[in-house]
């Protein structure tokens, strides 16, 4: 199929161009969207057949449910029920943004957009061109990350193209992705609630305004054969690049003299700014310095997918500590690695 492209620099100038996206979606067509985080593969979320569309088009497993998203938080009662006081708490202070609540789904919602689950991921992304999408479309968009899966996610529309062209009806290039980390995602069908997988929005941040909650057991190691996580996409290899990722922790100048004692020719290696000069620039890249998370939130997959340009055989890759966006960073940097982590401590 033929991807069609829709450029839309500033919303009060594309509103041709949304709305033909949203017929789009009306028909059951698939969408690549612009959000904060990175970009979605959308189709409308109510229609089975669109939703099997954005599984064929990512190679996704049919086990891995997708995220609704919505216009605002008034859409949460057309698709949920027994809607806890903390929903609206947390929609509150972090709606419009990257943040997934986990609900119990009412049966509008096919069961193959939640992979037959009975709860569903919501969320109300922040990106003006998005948002008008999704009410010009008046439906829920179903959205996971536009990659093809397994491969690290899509932060700006040269990555979508990469995976994308070709299988899906139409991209809308938005530009680059602010936050360039998926959603963090909550479930409020648990008491208490329980963080499934760290994003944009932080661990600190959700117990400002939630008294307590727990931290879920698959977001820190690799699972074990046979055991089932919560959040299913967390037991998949994720986020990585064809060379087998080496993932060092501790002190910043510790990792960077440990990566130096076992670099060679076609050793990638992914550090922070100010150790790049320790390494030989072909095969070396950076994603912000040690203590801007914000920048290497941002740059992470970027760099991730850069290594498939090279010749590379293995990387290893400098982790920061998991306070605040870091542990989100870490999580997606651990699980390209398929858990591969040598820890050199911090004390
Ligand atoms: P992606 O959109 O690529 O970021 O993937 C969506 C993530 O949300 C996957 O890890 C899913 O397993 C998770 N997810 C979506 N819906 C649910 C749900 N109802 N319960 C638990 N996890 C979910
Ligand atoms: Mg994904």
């Amino acid at each position: 199929m033929t991807t069609k492209i829709f450029r839309v620099s500033d919303i009060s100038e594309g509103a041709a161009e949304i709305s033909q996206a949203a017929e789009i979606i009306k028909r059951g067509g698939t969408v690549a969207i612009p959000t904060e985080t990175v970009y979605g593969l959308g189709a409308n979320g109510l229609d089975e057949q669109a939703v099997k569309r954005i599984f064929t088009a990512k190679g996704r497993p049919q086990d891995n449910p997708l995220i609704l998203h919505v216009a605002d938080e008034s859409w949460i009662k057309r698709y949920c029920e027994d809607v806890p006081q903390e929903a609206y708490l947390l929609t509150r202070h972090f709606w419009p943004g990257p943040l997934t609540i986990i609900l119990k789904r009412r049966s509008i919602v096919p069961s193959v957009t939640t992979a037959g689950l009975p709860t569903v991921g919501m969320r109300c992304p922040k990106h003006p061109i998005t948002n008008a999408l999704i009410k010009a479309a008046d439906v829920p968009i179903a959205a996971p990350s536009a990659n093809i899966s397994g491969r690290p996610s899509t932060t700006s529309f040269a990555h979508v193209l990469q995976d994308m062209d070709g299988k899906i009806d139409a991209i809308i290039d938005g530009g680059d992705c602010v936050v360039g980390l998926e959603s963090t995602i909550i479930d409020l069908t648990e008491k208490p609630p329980r963080l499934l997988r760290p994003g944009g929005v932080t661990l600190e941040e959700l117990r400002r305004v939630l008294d307590e909650i727990e931290v879920d057991e698959a977001l820190l190691r690799s699972m074990p054969d046979g055991e089932k996580p919560k959040a299913p996409g967390m037991k998949y290899r994720h986020y990585a690049p064809r060379a087998q990722v080496t993932v060092v922790c501790g002190y910043p100048e510790r990792a960077a003299q440990y990566i130096r004692e076992r670099v060679s020719d076609r050793t990638g290696v992914l550090c922070f700014d100010e150790y790049a000069f320790m390494f030989d620039k072909g095969n070396t890249r950076t994603f912000g310095r040690s203590t801007d998370l914000k920048a290497q939130a941002e740059r992470l997959f970027d760099a991730l997918r850069s290594f498939d340009d090279s010749d590379v055989t293995e990387i290893y890759a400098q982790c920061p500590s998991d306070e605040g966006l870091g542990l989100a960073i870490a999580n997606r940097l651990k699980k390209a690695a398929g858990f591969r982590i040598v820890d050199l401590g911090r004390d």
